[in-house]
């Protein structure tokens, strides 16, 4: 026979007592909980590199609402509903790609709303990348068709310079006619994409005349931007578009040998004095990797002769991207094998890049910025770099992107640090 369970009232009471209470701490602990936890996301104990603030030493980055909202010291992980554990990598701003072709569409042979340029979420992230800049694959004419069909719709976010021909690379080089060339449209659609369109290029032009030239820089003059020089002029002397370029304009391919423009560096592995003097003068030097455009005979006696490139632009598209250049990182740590240190490196893939393209809110990690920010590991081990004659320079680390973020949102994610730890059990 069972017992009958006999509850005395004053235990009923204490126990309502023991309920209430505990509902009232557990709701306390709940309050003070989230409004502990006032950011989105946490970056702890990396070692942070942050040229424009001077910052290179271990820290913790707060995120919220997309936006970089503490840097400090030692961040409560109490503080952020989520925490990724950054120990032993390196806490950077987004890089900058000064020099892509991402203007991709289904027309074969060509770059502009071609096949021939690539979709920029297909290489951005992986690389560490967080913003690239197509370089003058539009004109004034198709940039809109260039803005709804890849600017628009892409995570990377893209910048642009803006070709000098109206139709930018649509396979058809300029005319001695110069009927595609606009300096008022020019200067009219950077005004209307001002927060798009970072500059004017040149280039693609196989006569003497300087009237391409001096329009598209009379264009970047009159929207007060860079112009950005690519290759493929082959009657322009480089000493005088060395000489016409104003502080801030851009050189790309700097360390290309081939006959479409006089190498940097002469016969005698001398860099040519009027080089080094240009870059004083506040010139600015683009690698510019691509195709065909890095050799070690230029790169490495220019490096040891005082010129260092200012931005690592990859120039990305078709055909780069499977040859010696690979990614922007792959230049970067092509460039620690040459002899820049780490910290210098990520300053010129971050914040000279972003002075560059005078797009100082990117490239940094000042709190109330847009939280773009990539964790970069140093590989150790035997690796090869190739440049475009077939030789190989050996190093011994080699960068890798283990997180990127964007906007604060995290959009690779190599080895899963982000990630919860999968137990089956
Ligand atoms: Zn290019």
């Amino acid at each position: 026979m069972r017992t009958p369970l006999i509850v005395s009232p004053i235990f009923v009471l204490h126990t309502k007592k023991i309920y209430k209470c505990f509902l009232a701490t557990a709701f306390l602990f709940i309050a003070n909980v989230s409004l502990a936890q006032q950011y989105d996301l946490l970056l702890k104990g990396g070692h942070v590199i942050d040229a424009k603030n001077n910052i290179n030493a271990i820290k913790d980055i707060a995120i919220k609402d997309g936006k970089i909202a503490e840097v400090n010291d030692n961040i409560s992980t109490f503080s952020s509903k989520k925490t990724i554990d950054a120990t032993g990598l390196y806490v950077v701003p987004g890089l900058i790609d000064i020099h892509t072709h991402v203007f991709v569409g289904n027309k074969a042979n060509t770059f502009a709303d071609g096949v021939n340029s690539v979709s920029p979420d297909d290489f951005s992230f992986k690389a560490g990348v967080t913003t690239v800049v197509d370089a003058g694959t539009s004109g004034w004419h198709n940039f809109p068709q260039f803005k709804s069909q890849v600017i628009d719709v892409s995570q990377t976010r893209i910048l642009a310079f803006l070709n000098i021909v109206a139709d930018g690379m649509d396979g058809k080089p300029i005319k001695d006619d110069f009927s595609n060339i606009d300096v008022d449209s020019v200067a009219s659609a950077i005004q209307q994409y001002k927060d798009i369109i970072v500059g004017v290029k040149i280039g693609h032009y196989e006569g003497a005349d300087w009237t391409p030239f001096n329009s598209a820089l009379h264009a970047a003059t009159k929207s007060n931007t860079p112009l950005f020089i690519e290759c493929h002029l082959p009657q322009y002397s480089l000493e005088e578009q060395l000489s016409k370029m104003r502080s801030g304009d851009i050189i790309t391919h700097s360390f290309e040998e081939i006959t479409e423009r006089m190498p940097i560096v002469d016969s005698m592995g001398k860099l040519r004095p009027f080089v080094l003097a240009a870059q004083s003068k506040g010139v600015l030097f683009d690698v510019g990797h691509g195709g065909a455009g890095f050799w070690f005979n230029q790169a490495v006696p220019a490096f040891k002769q005082g010129l260092i490139p200012n931005t690592f632009g990859s120039d990305l598209h078709r055909f780069s991207m499977n040859a010696g250049m690979k990614n922007m990182l792959n230049i970067m740590s092509k460039f620690m094998a040459i002899g820049m240190k780490l910290d210098e490196v990520i300053a010129h893939a971050t914040w000279n890049a972003a002075k560059a393209i005078k797009r100082e809110d990117l490239g940094n990690l000042s709190e109330g910025t847009i939280a773009d920010i990539t964790l970069l590991s140093v590989q150790k081990g035997k690796f090869g770099f190739i440049d475009a004659a077939g030789n190989k320079l050996p190093g011994k680390q080699k960068l890798e992107a283990e997180l990127t973020i964007r906007s604060g949102k995290i959009v690779w994610d190599l080895n899963g640090i982000s990630a919860t730890i999968w137990n089956k059990e």
